[in-house]
Parts: C-alpha cells; sequence; structure tokens
C-alpha cells in the first residue's frame, strides 16, 4: 500500500496532498493490469471509478458521427503514467463521455468514486484541494484541444484550399476554352465537378468559420438591415422560385442601423432563409419578417415546411447537427454558425416548431440590440 500511497502523491490529481490525505484516498484504491487492446470502460455507461495510469498508456475515444446512422472511434488524448482519466466520475453528470483502451499492457490505480464522494463530504478540504487539481488539469486539456483544433484548422485551411482552388482554376480555364476545344459533354462534366469543388470549398470555409467567428474578429460598422436583406433576397430568390416555393418579404420602410458586421449578417438570413426553402416542399411558403422594437430588431423566418421535432430543436444549434430526416445536402454548420454570428453582435437565436402562429412548418427569430439610432431615408426601402 505503502507504494500506491507514494505513486498517488504524484498523480496530477492528488499533488500537495498531505500524507494523512494520501493515506485516506489509498485506502479507496485497488491496483488493476490490463493487457494490451483491452477497454477498460465505454463511452455512455456509469462512471464508478476514477483511474490513475501506473504504468502503459491509455486512449480515450470518442463515437464521431459522420452523419444519421453512421459512426466511428476517435482518438481524443491518450493518456500516460501519472496522469488520471474517468473524470466523470467525480463530475457531474457521472455518465462516461469517452471509452478508455489501452494501447499497451497497462497497470491502473483505480478509486472507488463513492468512496471518493463521502471522503469529501467527511474532510471538505481534501475534496477542496482535489476538485482544484481538477479544474487546473481540465483546463490544461481544454488548452491542448483548442491548440489542436487551430493546428487542424490551419492544415484545412492552407493545405486543403490552395490545391482544390487551383483545381478550380484548371476548370476555368479549360471551360473559357483557353485549353482547345472541348466537346458539351466534357464540358457539363467540367461544370459539374467545379461545382462539387466550390461546394468542398464552402465546406472548407464553413469549418474554418466555427472557430473564427468571435467578436473581436468581425468588422463591426453602422449596418444597414435593409439592404442586407434586399441582396440576401436576390440570392434566395431564384432558389425559391426553381423549387416552386413563395418567398415573402415583410420588412418596415425604414430601419435604424445597427453595429454589425453585414457580410456575416448577410450569411445568417442566407443560411436561415436556404434552410427554409430547403426544407419547404414545392407549393409552400416561406415568409421574412423584420421588425423593430425598443431596443432591438427581430428577425422571423417561417415556412410551411416539414418541420422539426421536440427531441431535435435542442441540437440543431450544435456544430455539425443535421437532422435525422434529412437526406439532402449540408455538413450540419449553418445553425452553428448563424448562432455564433447572432452571438457576435450581442443578440439572440432560437427556433420554434411549428410555428406558433400558424401551427406548421418551423419559425426561426433572432433579435440584434439596437447600438446605432440614425435612422435610414426612403430610398434604402427593400
Ligand atoms: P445544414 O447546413 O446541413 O442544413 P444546418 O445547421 O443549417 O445544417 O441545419 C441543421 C439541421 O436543422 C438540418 O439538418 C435540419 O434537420 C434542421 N433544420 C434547419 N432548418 C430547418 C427548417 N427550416 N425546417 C426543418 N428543419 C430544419
Amino acid at each position: 500500500m505503502g507504494g500506491i500511497k507514494e505513486f498517488l502523491g504524484s498523480c496530477q490529481l492528488f499533488e500537495g496532498l498531505t500524507e494523512d490525505e494520501l493515506e485516506k484516498i489509498t485506502r479507496l484504491s485497488r491496483e488493476e493490469v490490463y493487457e494490451p487492446g483491452t477497454t477498460i470502460f465505454v463511452e455512455g455507461a456509469a462512471a464508478t471509478d476514477l483511474y490513475c495510469v501506473e504504468e502503459g498508456k491509455v486512449v480515450l475515444e470518442m463515437t464521431i458521427r459522420l452523419g444519421p446512422g453512421s459512426g466511428r472511434k476517435g482518438a481524443i488524448d491518450v493518456i500516460t503514467k501519472g496522469q488520471a482519466f474517468g473524470w466523470s466520475a467525480i463530475a457531474e453528470s457521472l455518465t462516461l463521455t469517452m471509452s478508455a483502451r489501452c494501447l499497451e499492457k497497462t497497470k491502473v490505480i483505480a478509486l472507488d468514486a463513492k468512496g471518493l464522494w463521502q471522503l469529501f463530504d467527511e474532510d471538505s478540504r481534501i475534496g477542496h484541494k482535489v476538485m482544484q487539481r481538477l479544474v487546473g488539469v481540465a483546463s490544461s486539456r481544454l488548452r491542448h484541444s483548442r491548440d489542436m483544433l487551430a493546428h487542424i484548422l490551419s492544415v484545412a485551411s492552407h493545405d486543403l484550399k490552395a490545391p482544390l482552388a487551383a483545381v478550380e482554376s484548371y476548370h476555368r480555364v479549360m471551360l473559357d476554352g483557353y485549353a482547345g476545344e472541348i466537346t458539351e459533354k466534357q464540358k457539363n462534366m467540367l461544370l459539374r465537378s467545379s461545382e462539387r469543388i466550390t461546394g468542398l470549398l464552402n465546406l472548407i470555409d464553413n469549418i474554418l468559420d466555427i472557430s473564427r467567428i468571435d467578436a473581436r474578429e468581425l468588422k463591426m460598422e453602422p449596418t444597414s438591415l435593409l439592404k442586407v436583406v434586399e441582396s440576401t433576397k436576390g440570392v434566395i430568390q431564384p432558389l425559391a422560385e426553381d423549387k416552386g416555393v413563395q418567398l415573402k418579404v415583410e420588412v418596415p420602410k425604414e430601419l435604424p442601423l445597427i453595429t454589425g458586421a453585414s457580410n456575416r449578417l448577410q450569411q445568417v438570413f442566407a443560411n436561415l432563409l436556404g434552410n427554409a426553402v430547403k426544407f419547404t416542399p414545392k407549393g409552400g411558403a416561406v415568409t421574412l419578417k423584420v421588425a423593430e422594437a425598443d431596443d432591438h430588431i427581430m428577425v422571423e423566418i417561417i415556412d410551411t415546411g416539414i418541420g422539426i421535432s421536440p427531441e431535435e430543436l435542442h441540437k440543431i444549434f450544435d456544430d455539425f447537427y443535421r437532422g435525422v430526416r434529412v437526406d439532402s445536402t449540408g455538413a450540419g454548420l449553418g445553425l452553428s454558425i448563424s448562432r455564433k454570428i447572432v452571438e457576435a453582435h450581442s443578440g439572440r437565436i432560437w427556433a420554434e416548431s411549428p410555428c406558433p402562429e400558424t401551427g406548421i412548418g418551423s419559425k426561426f427569430t433572432f433579435i440584434l440590440p439596437k447600438t446605432l439610432t440614425t435612422t435610414q431615408g426612403e430610398k434604402e426601402e427593400v
């Protein structure tokens, strides 16, 4: 037991504990040895023990859903000597968020979570120290994940975008006839592959946007929402017409300017209107309403489409979330980017389904604070 106590004293979660405190924790411990490839626990199960690696390596894995029904395991972190894992056992919600698998023969110290809770109740100093260490360890892991994400995003932006942009420009050269004559069939094929590449470049931009959108990085200036609506309408109207969906725009004659990034706000309108058209069958209608209140401007996008189930309603603003009933293209980023943009403007966005006023389809609402009060002239009406 003396060896375990000494080891626990050198572990990241228990550094700084007195001999007496370590002794109490050691009483809750048991040593376990696992063969390479053994799964110690699985994601989604109840967390009953906290673990510290004494020897070996453990990979923490999470199921990454790539689309409805499909999922594969992704490695999130590798835990080595002296590090702890299975923190869910001592932090809400007591459900394991990852699976733990041994990469080599691994010796761990397992600590019974119920016993730990009881100990923390009896001796709040120990609880306080351990929780303080836990916060430190968790925030350093978070920093590590952020650095990894930044690295992945920089690879995505440079190493993926540059060759795709080059391929796209070769397509353009061929389509414009500068590389010799091409047949109608070749032209159609090139056009289609060019469209696919543009889609891929947009997707990469969207992935980059998730981390980039931040109030400090947006170029905020006096912005006319009426102009933003007008230009978005120009993009969405042809899509709606193609699909046989009626687009109605109800905006006031005048609106105060707001402080905002007009290109980003246009992205929000385009995402919400684009979705409304996408999820509304032929013969339906999409209505955009803009109204001014005392301290904010309210935008509503109402459709008569397929609607969103109550179980999905709270997930649709999450990164990469795509509805289970959805078979159309999309990476599930439009709404999460829209939410980030609205929040970077100190606004709020939410969805309701069915739309409370019509009893069908969906209604998306966002509000933006009025921070400037200059009023636009008649010429800027939509
Ligand atoms: P995507 O770009 O893949 O459409 P979004 O983030 O824009 O992703 O939307 C996420 C999910 O929210 C969609 O897959 C769909 O299930 C649901 N959704 C969004 N807008 C609507 C809408 N107007 N009507 C019904 N479902 C919607």
